[in-house]
């Protein structure tokens, strides 16, 4: 008789580990890029000061991003992790933004690592495992240690004693954002160290199906997909290549998308980035108080993209391919 095992339709599907984890690693540059960093003392002519206007709009089930405390239902007495609020407004914080764009800038370019793989960060500059164990003492690709050369990415977001030439205002809603109690499988940190960068991916979110407490659980306050936040980013002194980075960074006119927030290995927090509008500062009028500014139109981001210096091609583009949406379901739980 032959070996016939009876299907078991709640098992989950049987899957190669490849496919069933949400996320993928992507190679480091070979070598890190560094240049002499700009003072920030004055606004120079020939370099880009100015301000976007952007919509954040989200393309996966939930976004969640935490404001790191807990409240409680009362009907149900249910405990769950709260969005993040600013005068009483759910709000995406500017540097929560900030963070996910460096994190891809940092891969797209041939910028320093500031974080790897599941190294664990457990303060400033203070990481659990010694990086000297997976870089040799003179890797160029060690975080930039000195605020005169500086890489592509901590030129543009600041590292220690140097702040940078962008900044993100908190987003806010656009219009009446809503929220969800979602239940998720409880995060766990990832145990492998790698000398490459994570990143996770655009799959769907698989939804646990009840909202009974049980162990290894959590539940959040998550806002739901379509929602939209507007935010603005400031800059100063950037080069056409430093903003054209900065916008493949987002996934602005691209074929993928980023993430922000919380939950990412729950496939939460895929977001689509769009411009409304663009300011310059105008150099000719810099001591009057009007026309200050000078509005662009949205063709100015086509003219930036064609700046491509900074992208490191070949991570791009494996990086483009493993960021679009798969339609794949994303693990309840440990994977
Ligand atoms: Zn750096």
């Amino acid at each position: 008789m032959k070996n016939f095992k009876k299907p078991n339709s709640k098992q989950y599907p049987k899957k190669s580990f490849s496919s069933v984890k949400p996320f993928i690693y992507i190679n480091l540059a070979k070598d890190v890029t560094r240049n002499n960093a700009l003072t920030h003392e004055s606004i120079k002519a020939n370099y880009l000061t100015g301000k976007i206007k952007l919509q954040i709009q989200v393309m996966s089930d939930y976004l969640f991003s935490g404001s790191g405390n807990y409240d409680f239902r009362k009907d149900d007495k249910l405990v769950y992790y709260t969005f993040f609020r600013s005068s009483n407004k759910l709000t995406i914080p500017g540097t929560s933004v900030k963070g996910s764009v460096r994190s891809v800038a940092e891969a797209i370019s041939n910028s320093c690592v500031s974080h790897m793989a599941g190294r664990k960060k457990v303060g400033r500059n203070k990481y659990k495992d010694d990086e000297k164990k997976y870089f040799s003492r003179n890797d160029s690709r060690l975080a930039c240690n000195n605020y005169i050369q500086l890489c592509p990415t901590c030129s543009i977001f600041g590292t220690t004693d140097y702040s940078g030439k962008i900044g993100f205002l908190d987003a806010s809603p656009l219009k009446n954002v809503k929220t969800e109690i979602v239940k998720i499988g409880e995060l766990f940190s990832p145990k492998i160290v790698k000398k490459q960068r994570k990143f996770y991916q655009n799959k769907k979110f698989n939804p646990i199906g009840n909202l009974i407490p049980e162990k290894q659980h959590r539940f959040v306050e998550a806002v739901k997909k379509d929602s939209k936040f507007v935010t603005w980013m400031k800059f100063q002194n950037l080069s056409k290549n430093e903003l054209s980075l900065i916008l493949y960074s987002m996934g602005i006119k691209q074929d993928y998308n980023i993430k922000i927030g919380g939950a990412k290995p729950r496939c939460f927090g895929t977001v689509e980035i769009q411009p409304l509008e663009i300011e310059l500062l105008n150099h000719n009028s810099l001591f009057s108080h009007n026309n200050m500014y000078i509005k662009k139109d949205l063709n100015f981001i086509n003219e930036i993209l064609e700046n491509k210096d900074l992208l490191n091609k070949e991570i791009f583009k494996s990086f483009r391919k493993s960021m679009k949406f798969i339609n794949d379901w994303c693990p309840r739980g440990n994977y």
